[in-house]
């Protein structure tokens, strides 16, 4: 019986102690367990990541555990299929490809949200096994660019801090991070820090005023993509303030001299500074100044680094600053490279990037080879680099690779240029797919579909931002036929022939081979160093505690901060400063063309898969949106509320406008999550170029040229339903609600008869009641089903938005009897009940309107409304929010308008 089915077979109610599934951040969670059902999670105080803190999402995912479209048996070609039938079928494919075209032919791709075990079988078989570099993941598309800076400074792939530096430190510059929305309880972490020692100061370079900036004692929206520029400058400006440590520089540090050099050649001063940012020249020398005179200083860097064309050489230019000022391997002062996935570290150790080979060993290395292939008995081992994620899927586009594998993620939303790749996978002779969702973009271009376990089902380990090793426990019985992905592999292994080295009859065996791998001929080598843990037997994996690497021979000492002694893994053991030239982003906009940044929102992550299944979570950001600067918005004559339309080549992105001054003039900001499930066309990276930085192979997410137009409906709407249906319109938009589900409409071809249209429409309707307003063209209806509502559509004219409100969503699916029907049509209650708004604290489910009502009536603090209606005593996510709305009310802000 494995360890799932332990737990689950007791049905006694129990706390389990686990890791959270969504960000990289590595949250402790505690789930209490009853009749293998999750009753509730809370924060576990023992964890040092978070210290008993979840975020919403983190407090959300008891309510994420029923997904209606879960795989629950295997499909080949759309059919259900046996286990046997299935994998039999996955490898002769596999096994015939290489036979005839080499074993470059297949390619895996993998994800951050595979547990470390997964990784590591599935690096063994490809590039042990089969003989292919071609295993990538999506962690190539928000960590690769830090991956190379490390290796290329440090001589490993290694984050020097920890969060505790965080709260340590004089100075923290958050970069390119909006952190308050997407590493939440980190964030919430240095606002307490900050509030007990008000002398920290936070700086915020982000081109977005985001609601990070909340907490921001200087905030510098600098020009996209300007970072290198912006460090460089620092670089220069701490040699002529006299402020570099020179002995540091000396005792551990090469190629000073050329750094400095190029960076002066640059950016010399800080008048060059503040134009090569656009910003200005005041703000550039406070912020200089500080770092400059802080004894310590933490630079976090995430995707706004990373996603870049020259995102290597921005993580260098920060590194640069650091290294040049001995702000590393003390406390408080470190580079630190933010990780978006939860195991996008994981990922990293065993070697899951196609440019890594194993356990931080690197491909072309002919010790490394030795090594990995004496460890492993391999008998093909790959020994030259595979494709990066793009240059993957373009040879699978190109007919170079004919079979691929992809587990648990969704290229077909997440990848830029999104369209070529669904258009590659269609051409391809092969594409298994493995995933717990059985109708995810990606999924529905499989031939073959492995349902695998998730969260709260399966066991295995997760790396976090600050090297922390923690336990996802299995405390679930999976449903159906699903299976651990290590199990599918291992299977998948042994089908192809490869029997000795896959025979694994759990991941506690995965780990320890795992960790032993990387003791192996290591004499202290290689930094990733977990030997200590190789000996650990399945009781004490199973109650793993939490554990930073490396980890000598006592795993109960951990090691949170690293080159304390001054010392690197570079050949000389000594640091090396990158001489940088700093880069704009590639792409050239068209006369016209507005700037497209792309990013997360506070309660969703990724494409939806599992928070989308939260009615709580959606509540917050409903409809796909963007954020437009004012002045674009009236160039484009577009207003507050309006639907518009972006497109880049064939691909095209809709969504309601939010104009703001959050956005800089010429930029506009949207959400990541939209897929072809929830939208009819909101897919934002589909618009994004496969433009990519040539030493890592990160796409450049964050700046893509759109030509952006207004969207001019002939009629928009929205319509509650209990079933989910596919609406007729050119744009519509879904979300889950308690009852149903709620659709946002519009269409450019006007409605000549509404009655008629709502009939085609949905002829099993069986009673309507409605009101057409023609001469203002507008219509409501009322569809029944044996007294229940089951439908409400509400039609306006092209240029209002239909009014929604909570009541009129609770009427779904609720018997109605004649005396109430007039108030559902009107969509409004008989007793006149005000609607909350939209909703700002997803965990009370509070709204704008009643916090603002809160806020006019005197509660106009935090705190005060946390008493007075309990938003942000929770998770404390919305609190930049309510702050925002307590700023509004003292002081009206024109031309701030929320998302409808
Ligand atoms: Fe999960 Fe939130 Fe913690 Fe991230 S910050 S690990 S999403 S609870």
């Amino acid at each position: 019986m494995n360890h799932a089915n332990l737990i689950a077979s007791n049905t006694s109610v129990k706390d389990v102690n686990t890791t959270c599934c969504y960000c990289g951040v590595g949250c402790g969670v505690t789930a209490t367990v009853g009749h293998n059902k999750i009753i509730g999670v809370k924060g576990n105080s023992a964890h040092p990541a978070n210290k008993g803190k979840l975020c919403v999402k983190g407090s959300a995912l008891h309510e994420t555990q029923d997904f209606s479209d879960r795989l629950l048996q295997p499909m080949v070609s759309g059919a259900p299929s046996s286990w046997e039938e299935a994998i039999a079928l996955g490898a002769q494919k596999f096994k015939d490809t290489i036979n005839t075209y080499g074993p470059d032919s297949v390619a895996f791709y993998l994800s951050g949200q595979l547990l470390t075990e997964d990784y590591y079988i599935a690096n063994k078989l490809m590039k042990g096994f089969i003989g292919s570099g071609n295993v990538d993941t999506n962690s190539r598309l928000c960590m690769a660019s830090a991956v190379v800076a490390h290796k290329r400074a440090f001589g490993e792939d290694i984050v020097p801090g920890c969060y505790e530096d965080l709260e340590k430190t004089d100075v923290i510059l958050l970069v390119g991070s909006n952190m308050a929305y997407t590493h939440p309880v980190v964030y919430q972490r240095i606002v307490k820090a900050k509030k007990s020692r008000p002398t920290l100061k936070v700086v915020v370079l982000d081109p977005r005023k985001t609601p990070t900036c909340d907490i921001a004692d200087i905030h510098l929206p600098i020009r996209p993509g300007s970072d290198a520029f912006f460090f460089n400058g620092l670089l220069s400006y701490l040699a002529t303030e006299k402020k570099l440590d020179t002995q540091y520089i000396e005792k551990y540090c090469d190629n000073f001299e050329q750094t400095l050099s190029a960076a002066q050649s640059q950016v010399s001063n800080t008048a060059q500074a503040a134009i090569m940012c656009d910003t200005d020249e005041k703000s550039i020398v406070s912020v200089y100044s500080l770092f400059a005179n802080s004894n310590t200083a933490v630079t976090v860097f995430s995707q706004g680094i990373n996603q870049s064309s020259s995102g290597v050489d921005k993580g260098n230019a920060i590194i640069n600053c650091h290294l040049a000022t001995g702000k590393i391997g003390r406390e408080g002062a470190a580079p630190f490279s933010i990780t978006g996935q939860p195991n996008a570290m994981g990922g990293r150790e065993v070697g899951g990037l196609a440019t890594q080979l194993a356990a931080h060993m690197n491909m072309g290395d002919n010790t490394a080879h030795k090594i990995v292939e004496d460890f492993w008995q391999a008998p093909n081992l790959a020994k030259t680099e595979g494709l990066k994620a793009v240059d993957m899927f373009k040879a699978v586009h190109e007919g170079k690779i004919k079979a691929i594998w992809i587990m648990a993620t969704n290229p077909v939303v997440t990848m830029p240029d999104a369209n070529f790749v669904r258009e590659a996978l269609r051409r391809c002779e092969t594409v298994i797919v493995s995933d717990c969702i059985g109708n995810t973009d990606t999924a529905k271009e499989a031939d073959i579909v492995f349902p695998a376990t998730t969260w709260g089902e399966k066991t295995g380990t997760v790396t976090n931002s600050e090297r922390c090793i923690s336990l996802q426990k299995g405390f679930l019985t999976a449903p159906g036929e699903a299976k651990h992905d290590w199990q599918i592999l291992a299977e998948f292994a042994q089908a192809m022939g490869f029997n000795e080295g896959f025979n694994y009859q759990s991941p506690a065996e995965i780990f320890r081979e795992h960790a032993a791998l990387s003791g192996y001929r290591n004499n202290g080598t290689r930094c990733f160093d977990i030997s200590a843990l190789a000996n650990l037997d399945d009781h004490d994996y199973f109650n793993l505690k939490p554990t930073y690497w490396p980890v000598s021979n006592n795993p109960t000492t951990s090691n949170k901060r690293l080159f304390r002694d001054g010392h690197y893994y570079t050949a000389n053991r000594r640091a090396q400063l990158v001489a940088v030239t700093a880069q704009f982003p590639k792409a050239v906009p068209r006369n016209g063309d507005l700037m497209m940044n792309t990013g997360r929102i506070r309660d969703q992550w990724h494409t939806m898969g599992r928070t989308g299944s939260s009615s709580k979570l959606v509540s917050h950001t409903d409809e796909p949106y963007i954020d437009m600067h004012p002045q674009n918005a009236t160039l484009l004559g577009i207003k507050p509320g309006d639907l518009a339309e972006l497109s880049n080549r064939n691909a095209h992105y809709f969504g309601r406008v939010n104009v703001t001054d959050s956005v800089r003039l010429g930029e506009i900001f949207v959400p990541i999550h939209w897929n072809d499930n929830v939208a009819s066309s909101s897919r934002a990276d589909a618009l994004v170029n496969a433009i990519t930085d040539p030493l890592c192979g990160q796409p450049e997410f964050k700046h893509t040229p759109v030509t952006a137009k207004a969207f001019q409906p002939a009629w928009q709407g929205f319509m509650l339903t209990t079933t989910a249906v596919t609406p007729p319109s050119r744009y519509w938009s879904k979300i889950l609600l308690q009852q149903g589900f709620k659709y946002r409409l519009a269409d450019t071809t006007p409605v000549t008869d509404w009655p008629r249209w709502v009939r085609e429409q949905f002829p099993n309707i069986e009673q309507w009641s409605e009101v057409l307003d023609s001469h203002n063209q507008h219509y409501k209806a009322v569809g029944y089903v044996e007294d229940a509502v089951v439908i409400t559509l509400t039609i306006s004219p092209s240029n209002t938005i239909a009014e929604e409100n909570s009541w009129l969503e609770n009427q779904l699916g609720q018997l109605c009897d004649s005396g109430n029907r007039f108030a559902i049509l009107a969509g409004r209650p008989n007793n006149g009940l005000e609607d909350a708004g939209k909703i700002i604290c997803s965990c009370y489910q509070m709204g704008e309107k009643t916090i603002t009502e809160a806020i006019n009536a005197g509660h106009n603090t935090t705190e005060k409304l946390g008493e007075k209606l309990k938003c942000g005593t929770n998770c404390g996510s919305c609190i930049p929010e309510l702050n925002a709305l307590i700023g509004n009310a003292a002081q009206p802000v024109e031309g701030s308008v929320q998302p409808a």
